[in-house]
């Protein structure tokens, strides 16, 4: 194992559209065609009202809800960022639609959670994807 190299998706018939929209440097989310209810995780048909979905962009803006503050290698990737922070982002789309993502070039001393973030296509390092991270907006 290369221990650089952080876990890389598998995209599968529900998440291929997300991994090849962050691969043009979009960030789209699973949408339900008839009610228009966000879901995520994807899924093919919506949890309300049983009709098809597609992947639509989003802002990418929401609030920083949670996150963690990774100091030790827990997982593979990213040691030469010690330490770094992911956070789970309440996008402004939909109440309770939330994705998570690292948060970039952070002062660890002011992070509270609540900060307004808006949301980046980066590189994953070690393959060919593309994931959400997030900055902080001003105040
Ligand atoms: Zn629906």
């Amino acid at each position: 194992m290369d221990v650089s190299v952080p876990p890389q998706p598998h995209p599968d018939l529900d998440s291929a559209s997300f991994w090849t929209a962050t691969a043009e440097g979009r960030l789209e989310l699973c949408r339900c065609t008839a009610c228009e209810r966000w879901h995520q995780p994807p899924l093919e048909r919506c949890r309300e009202c049983d009709a098809a979905t597609s992947f639509i962009p989003i802002s990418g803006t929401g609030t920083l809800r949670s996150f963690i503050v990774v100091r030790h290698p827990a997982v593979p990737g990213y040691l030469e960022e010690l330490p770094y922070v992911v956070g789970l982002v309440d996008l402004d789309e939909q109440e309770g639609l939330r994705l998570p993502g690292r948060l970039l070039d952070v002062d660890l001393e002011k992070l509270s959670g609540g900060e307004r973030v808006s949301a980046e296509i980066v590189p994953l390092p070690g393959g060919d994807f593309h994931v959400a991270a997030f900055r902080i907006l001003p105040a």
